[in-house]
């Protein structure tokens, strides 16, 4: 972890543990090389699924080209931070008053999962003009994919066999205009798996709009850029994805590729920090209880994997006798709720940690405070705080408090610390 980040996780309150910290400066930087191993021609949306705290948002605005929203919140709420922002609106079940608002002004494309969602947008459009992709579900072999989307028989996207109704109804509808295709076929690819995906995916689309008589203009294929949990340094290799679609694009002239990763974008980010409460063994077994738990960062116990984290450790206790501790053997980290399920990382080999220290969690910017179960047993949410991409040269410190980003419940506070230099 840099230096100035492990100072900030350091020095927060106590009391304000746990505490989500997210590294803006870092994002920016990460978000910034993903951009310049892309091909000027690749667009870069982000989805923001994956994470759509504001800050993160903002950050990304100034890097990425636009963004995919998955339902009709996410898109209320990324335009109402991001006014102007370019939009993609995908994601299967959209009902009725999704579509609607899916026509009004903002929305530059929107993905159709199905013949049926399709007639509901020719129904409602009532004369206002989309411009819409048509999400496939491509029989592709994809082998041994950790989350795969389509390849197989899959809820996401249209069936193949199910495109020429779609063609068909969208002759009937001028409004409605077909730019081309999309594909999220998996998630946790490495470059070369998904340059293969991509490589076939394009094939098959320009085949298919040369056997319609269609024209294509672009295809979108998606995100699911694989990140390694088991070793943070490890990342997708974007150099070599970029390389490899300068390739692929030799072969379709004038096409726009645009791509709209979540998680090999922000995961990086996050980290959720808090403080061992207790430490025991068990029929042989040490557990540390830490304060907090899947309930905060469910990526854990979703992803069935253990979270990396690093140990702060902190020579302050309060209490008059030995501090419960684990030093030389394996230890599993849990969290505070009543259920087996609340692991955050299985016998992961330690040098020491007492009960007291801290504990930081990395890889939690994406996927992770967004999808939890915040209210299972009412322990107050976490703080929230942002290390300021803002102005890298300015030496500038700066503290408010925020409300947390997504979370309904009252907060332990936040801060906003911008760093210079
Ligand atoms: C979730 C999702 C993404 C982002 O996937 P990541 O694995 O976070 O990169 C992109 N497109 C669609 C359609 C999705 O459902």
């Amino acid at each position: 972890m840099k230096p100035h980040l492990e100072d900030h996780l350091r020095h927060l309150p106590h009391d304000e543990l746990p505490a989500y910290v997210y590294d803006l400066s870092g994002l920016r930087r990460h978000a910034q090389a993903i951009r310049d191993a892309l091909p000027e021609r690749v667009e870069l949306f982000y989805a923001a699924k994956a994470n759509p705290d504001p800050r993160l948002l903002e950050v990304l605005r100034d890097v990425v080209d636009g963004f995919e929203v998955a339902s009709g919140g996410e898109l209320r709420h990324t335009r109402e931070v991001l006014p102007g922002a370019r939009l993609a609106f995908g994601g299967p079940g959209k009902a009725a008053a999704e579509l609607a608002q899916a026509l009004e002004p903002g929305v530059e494309r929107l993905h159709v999962e199905s013949e049926h969602e399709l007639r509901m947008l020719c129904a409602l459009a009532a004369g206002r003009s989309v411009e819409v992709l048509l999400r496939v579900n491509l029989p592709i072999g994809l082998g041994d994919v950790p989350l795969a989307m389509g390849g197989r028989p899959s809820p996401f996207g249209i069936d193949p066999t199910c495109l020429d109704a779609c063609l068909r109804l969208l002759a009937a509808h001028p409004g409605i205009q077909l730019r081309g295709v999309h594909a999220h076929l998996a998630s946790g690819l490495d470059a070369t798996e998904q340059l293969r995906v991509i490589e076939h995916l394009l094939t098959w689309a320009a085949q298919w709009a040369r056997a319609r008589g269609i024209p294509l203009d672009e295809v979108n294929v998606g995100g699911g850029m694989g990140v390694d949990y088991a070793d943070p340094h490890r990342l997708f290799d974007w150099r070599a994805f970029g390389t490899g679609l300068l390739r692929i694009l030799d072969d379709h002239p004038g096409l726009t590729v645009r791509i709209e990763p979540g998680r090999s974008v922000s995961a990086y980010c996050g980290w959720y920090v808090t403080q061992v409460l207790d430490v025991k063994h068990s029929q042989g077994e040490a557990f540390a209880v830490l304060a907090g738990g899947t309930h905060h960062l469910r990526t854990p116990a979703a992803k069935n994997h253990d979270q990396p984290f690093e140990i702060l450790a902190t020579d302050v206790w309060p209490w008059a006798w030995e501090r419960p501790a684990v030093a030389g053997e394996p230890v599993t980290l849990v969290g505070q709720l009543c259920t087996p399920k609340d692991v955050l990382a299985r016998r992961a080999p330690v040098g020491r940690l007492r009960a007291g220290d801290r504990v930081a969690f990395a890889m939690a910017g994406a996927y992770a405070w967004n999808i939890s179960h915040h209210d299972f047993l009412m322990h107050p949410a976490p703080g929230f705080h942002y290390l300021d991409a803002a102005s890298p040269d300015s030496a500038r410190t700066a503290c408010e408090t925020l409300q947390p980003a997504v979370s309904p419940q009252p907060s332990r506070g936040g801060s906003v610390v911008q760093h210079g230099g």
